[in-house]
């Protein structure tokens, strides 16, 4: 089992990575908005013992995409075709599910096997654990990154997403509007490639379209200070 602060920085090293191979933005518009969607959904995360850090990434491709420590990257190609902050907080709230549930840190974990992890565990040296990921190339990072999560992973990051969304008071069916964005483009030269390590998109809007009748039961309406109505619809 990999601490918080190894994981933290894991993060951090891989941060390094992101940074080699991409430009951030720095719209100061497209920011807030990140940053404000991402920090009202945080708050309702099931994990709290990080923080979380929101980047953008100068990209026209469709994708977002999430590593060890809570840091959540998105491109502009997929900022910019998410109308509605509803839309864009399905994306932000199913990428946390993957943090809440240590998805990120599980792709690690596989593909950096045994030995090093049990090294990093024991000692818990946090510039030991960065070395040795930094030891390795930007660009096999980046694989690890970009890997597929599991099918199981990918349904549990969803019904994660759900219940943020709900609690943070933003609207539920708006993971079916954005799941149909991405899907009118999936025949596309550009593709999404969000796509490509979240598939089954078909099953997802399915499964969703299931779970949002069950939203109601499951958690209880709350205040909504952001917008002065109660969540419940
Ligand atoms: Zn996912």
């Amino acid at each position: 089992m990999i601490t918080t602060p190894s994981e933290v920085a894991m993060g951090e090293s891989v941060h390094q990575s992101v940074a080699k191979k991409y430009k951030f933005s720095n719209s100061p518009q497209q920011l807030e908005r990140l940053r404000r969607i991402g920090e009202r959904l945080t708050k309702v995360s099931d994990r709290q013992d990080y923080q979380y850090h929101f980047y953008l990434l100068e990209e026209d491709a469709m994708n977002a995409f999430t590593t060890p420590g809570g840091n959540i990257y998105v491109y502009t190609g997929l900022l910019d075709q998410l109308k509605t902050d509803d839309q864009l907080a399905s994306v932000l709230a199913h990428e946390i599910g993957h943090c809440a549930a240590r998805h990120t840190v599980k792709k690690f974990q596989a593909a950096l096997g045994y030995n090093i992890l049990s090294a990093i565990a024991i000692s818990q040296i946090t510039e030991d654990q960065a070395r040795r990921i930094t030891a390795i190339s930007a660009n096999a990072v980046m694989s690890i990154v970009f890997s597929s999560y599991s099918r199981r992973d990918e349904y549990e990051a969803d019904r994660l997403g759900l219940k943020y969304l709900r609690l943070a008071c933003f609207e539920p069916q708006a993971v079916v509007e954005t799941f149909k964005i991405l899907g009118a483009k999936e025949k596309d030269p550009q593709a999404p490639l969000i796509l490509r390590s979240h598939p089954y998109l078909e099953d997802r809007i399915q499964r969703a379209e299931q779970e949002i009748k069950t939203l109601d039961g499951k958690y209880v309406p709350r205040p909504c200070p952001n917008t002065g109505t109660i969540s419940r619809p």
